[in-house]
């Protein structure tokens, strides 16, 4: 279909009641897994890079944030289902306008780590700057932790700020604590619906559930009833594509392998490259998360009043 903006993404999945998946690449391979398994489930989908993919430091090397902007744009183009491009998380303000400038059609500030006042400032500052290029921006009150960081009470996103936080800083969508962790296997994460509850009494926008990994499946629908319309999965991607690229490896004989034999395994597209067998891992999961999203037959041409290109 084309490239769409994550608002009015939303307006739809908010109409019909269910969230919209972005599940984060770091190359070409698992961008193409994404936006593919999107289109076998006909679901809209948010494609995109974290900030951590390009950035050392305090630097970002633009040579590759430039190439992966660009291939972005081009896989949501040349789709067959609604797609948004965002640049997650990061708390460089040049970066993420840069990002603007590159292409990026939604970003995330994450400014969690700063006083609320600052993070507000900063925010409001980024969506003032992306409005005249129509690009969407997502923010971040509380502090969602790392899998083994623990769960400190003060993390948790107040109901009260999360309205004041909206109102004062035009943001498309927040991304709140409620007990939904960063990078873990699932198990530890304890979800607090009474507090997104609260926080859906002062909010009208919707929220997103970033931990989506070990986000437990029978709470979804839960907390789309209380206004979560997006999750974010990163880390299950990553472990099942490293899981099947191990198992590819295992199963050749690098040590007598004739050389001739490489470009099979590498790079030519056959059914023994090894990358692309893992790329199927990739896709496959991401099929399972859009299915318990409930996004799968929601990106049918005809769907979204859009300008075919
Ligand atoms: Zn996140």
């Amino acid at each position: 279909m084309s490239l769409i903006s994550m608002r009015e993404m939303f307006e739809e999945a908010q109409r019909k009641e269910y969230a919209v998946g972005y599940f984060e690449s770091w190359d070409f391979g698992s961008l193409k897994a994404t936006v593919e398994a999107a289109e076998e489930t006909s679901s809209p989908v948010i494609i995109g890079f974290g900030a951590k993919t390009f950035t050392r430091r305090d630097n970002w090397d633009d040579r590759k944030f430039a190439c992966f902007a660009a291939m972005g744009k081009t896989v949501a183009k040349k789709s067959s289902v609604p797609v948004s491009f965002i640049l997650n998380e990061s708390d460089n303000i040049s970066m993420l306008k840069r990002a603007i400038e590159l292409g990026f059609n939604c970003i995330m500030f994450e400014g969690s780590h700063l006083s609320i006042a600052k993070n507000m400032e900063f925010t409001a500052r980024l969506v003032k700057e992306g409005k005249s290029k129509g690009v969407d921006v997502e923010g971040e009150l509380g502090r969602i932790p790392a899998a083994g960081d623990g769960l400190k009470e003060d993390y948790l996103t107040s109901p009260e700020e999360a309205g004041s936080f909206i109102e004062k800083t035009g943001i498309t969508a927040l991304a709140v604590s409620v007990g939904n962790v960063h990078m873990s296997g699932g198990g530890e994460t304890a979800i607090d619906l009474d507090r997104l509850e609260k926080i859906r009494r002062y909010t009208r926008i919707p929220l997103v559930m970033h931990g989506g990994t070990g986000f437990p499946d029978r709470l979804v629908p839960e907390v789309i009833k209380r206004g979560v319309y997006k999750f974010n999965v990163g880390s299950i991607m990553k472990k099942v594509f490293l899981e099947e690229l191990k198992s590819g490896l295992l199963q050749e004989n690098l040590e007598e392998m004739e050389l001739a034999y490489v470009h099979y395994l590498v790079d030519w597209l056959n059914d023994r490259n090894i990358f692309e067998r893992a790329y199927v891992a990739v896709k496959e999961i991401v099929k399972e998360k859009i299915r318990i999203y409930g996004s799968a037959d929601k990106g049918l041409r005809g769907t979204y009043k859009l300008k075919e290109e």
